[in-house]
């Protein structure tokens, strides 16, 4: 994401995006609520704004649908929730939260996470509502050139990572994947550790980038443990990581939140679009490397 590659509407409107989401769970945490309601909030406005691929204009796959995948995490007990490659939920993060809220399992996916979707009586969706004419443009291209992933492609998953007014911590991440996936491929999203992770002891993280290398890192995980068992500090920890996907050969970032209220994030790419909101009322929302 460079400034000649987004053109003014793309930038205004993720913006705007940023700022509603934000919106959302400050509001959220400025009247006692739970990080783990704040961050949920946050993700359902941006699953439904397509300028971001999550949701509604999620990335489609190689048949040109939404294989929808998402997690959520609270940092106060480890509970999470998560579902992949799931077609017709409106709000992916609903979705993941109603699995941990069931406590049974963690991780649902494809046809049989839908079927729970439906019986615990989420809101549905046609595939028209997910599937929109600039993802389709981008499948299109991407075949044309051959059909292979671009380790550089423009990310745009969606996270959220919270500190409430008790010091607990939540993350939560929804995503349509990369353009163009097949045979059920699966990201770092929604895998509890890769793409997603919290912990009050250490931090909450969410991701975004090439997912196999972020699952290969263990990125989020791998963030909370340098913080926990290392004592790095959150921004520390976290460039240290996004290093070792870069060494790698991947690309991305994260936003981490800690306990105490601290932010950070880190990414391997002229651009992530990123915003925050402090109680003392300050926000901010940026798109590339130098605001
Ligand atoms: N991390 C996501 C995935 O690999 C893609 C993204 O961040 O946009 O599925």
């Amino acid at each position: 994401m460079t400034r000649d590659t987004l053109t003014p509407a793309q930038d205004a409107g993720t913006r705007a995006g940023l700022a509603a989401a934000l919106d959302a769970g400050a509001a959220l945490l400025e009247a006692g609520g739970a990080a783990l309601d704040a961050v949920a909030a946050a993700l359902r406005v941006l699953e439904d704004d397509p300028h971001f691929n999550a949701g509604r204009g999620a990335a489609l796959t190689w048949d040109g649908r939404a294989e929808l995948d998402a997690a959520i995490m609270d940092g106060r007990d480890r509970r999470a929730g998560a579902v992949a490659g799931v077609t017709a939920t409106r709000h992916p993060v609903d979705l993941a939260r109603a699995v941990m809220e069931q406590r049974a399992h963690v991780l649902l996916s494809g046809p049989g996470a839908d079927a729970f979707s439906r019986d615990h009586g989420l809101e549905q969706a046609a595939p028209g509502w997910f599937a929109l004419p600039e993802r389709e443009a981008q499948l299109a291209e991407m075949k044309a050139g051959g059909g292979t992933f671009d380790v550089d492609m423009k990310y745009g998953t969606v996270g959220a990572v919270a500190c409430d007014a008790h010091g607990h911590v939540a993350a939560a991440t929804s995503t349509g994947g990369v353009t163009g996936k097949r045979w059920g491929r699966i990201g770092d999203s929604p895998l509890i550790g890769a793409g997603t992770y919290a912990d009050d002891r250490a931090a909450a993280v969410s991701a975004t980038g090439a997912g196999e290398f972020f699952i290969r890192a263990s990125v989020a995980h791998e963030i909370c443990a340098r913080v926990r068992l290392a004592g790095e500090g959150l921004q520390a920890a976290a460039e240290g990581v996004i290093a070792e996907v870069a060494a790698l050969g991947g690309t991305g970032g994260v936003i981490v939140a800690g306990p105490s209220g601290e932010l950070a994030c880190s990414f391997a790419t002229p651009g992530m679009n990123r915003g925050q909101a402090t109680s003392d009322g300050t926000r901010m929302v940026a798109i590339y490397r130098d605001e």
